[in-house]
């Protein structure tokens, strides 16, 4: 049993934090939200009062935040001067590569091993502890991290040095935003061409087109395995989340001079898509847009 910090108990810090006390480690949590703070006690952590007392005598310290100034306010101001010096460090948000790198520079300028260690997978897997983890820092870091990133998910990679993780995260979802567009738009047409749209999964879940937006997560409503598309695009992963990897993505390929105009254009629509109300929606739900348009264009 190892003494671990875990602070942001938000929709998946809550479940990892969960899944950490139930392999038998003594987790001490910190949310700045009580209620985020009480469901972590009921599901076996023990209640911290800020992010400094969750570090005291801590191993391993995890944090689950929302975005990069979370990350840098909550590492900068507690973490770094709280944490025992040999902890090693982990932060799991999705966050800025430049944000990522920073941090873990001032954390290796006082002595941490610190990693970026975003998640593939979302609320359901967090809860399940069948996350996959991409991991950024030195291998000896990761050989720590290793064990307790796997009682939360079922892949661990390392992507490499720091700063991988995050930049292996906003590339694959970059890919993905703009592969469910395309998919969503290859359904809307083949139904207008008069192909069945069950036809068409099947014609194309085994042709060169075959991605995991159709097979895995089909935005037509009742073709392939169960979907949100199949529960009014409700749960999943929600529009607003994908929109901010697409900015995240966006924001990395300026700062390194990467063409990526079919990432741009996919941050373009889920903008417009989230700027219409649907933030909160399931992110393949953006073929209701489509389909609108389509039919405001007859
Ligand atoms: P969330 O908003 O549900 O949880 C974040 C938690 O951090 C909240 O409970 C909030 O109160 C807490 N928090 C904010 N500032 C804090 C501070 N200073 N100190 C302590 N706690 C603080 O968000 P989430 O859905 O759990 O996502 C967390 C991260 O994981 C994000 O970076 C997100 O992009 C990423 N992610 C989310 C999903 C998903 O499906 N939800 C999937 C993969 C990755």
């Amino acid at each position: 049993m190892v003494r671990i910090a875990f602070i942001g108990l938000g929709n998946m810090g809550g479940g990892m934090a969960a899944n950490l006390a139930r392999h038998g480690h003594d987790v001490h949590a910190f949310d700045v939200a009580p209620d985020a703070l009480e469901r972590a006690v009921a599901s076996g952590c023990v209640a911290a009062h800020n992010a400094s007392a969750a570090c005291e005598a801590a191993e391993v310290v995890l944090t689950m935040l929302p975005a990069g100034q979370h990350v840098e306010a909550v590492y900068s101001d507690g973490i770094f001067t709280a944490a025992p010096p040999q902890a090693t460090l982990i932060d799991c948000s999705t966050i800025d590569v430049a944000t990522a790198k920073r941090v873990a520079a001032a954390g290796a300028a006082a002595g941490f091993a610190m990693l970026d260690a975003p998640v593939s997978g979302g609320i359901a897997a967090a809860a399940a502890g069948t996350l996959t983890f991409m991991v950024g820092g030195t291998d000896a870091g990761f050989a720590v991290a290793q064990p307790y990133l796997s009682q939360m998910g079922k892949t661990v990679v390392h992507a490499g040095a720091s700063g991988s993780g995050q930049a292996a995260k906003i590339c694959n979802n970059m890919m993905l935003g703009a592969e469910m567009i395309a998919t969503c738009e290859a359904f809307l047409l083949a139904a207008k061409l008069g192909l069945d749209p069950q036809k068409f999964f099947e014609i194309a879940s085994v042709s060169s087109g075959q991605s995991w937006s159709l097979t895995t997560y089909a935005p037509w409503p009742g073709v392939g395995p169960e979907t949100p598309a199949d529960r009014g695009y409700q749960g999943g992963f929600a529009t607003a989340l994908m929109l901010k990897d697409l900015r995240l993505a966006a924001e990395a390929a300026a700062s390194v001079g990467a063409a990526t105009p079919m990432g741009a254009r996919a941050m373009q629509l889920y903008e417009a898509f989230a700027a219409d109300g649907h933030g909160a929606r399931d992110f393949s739900a953006i073929l209701t847009m489509l389909q609108a348009q389509s039919d405001n264009e007859r």
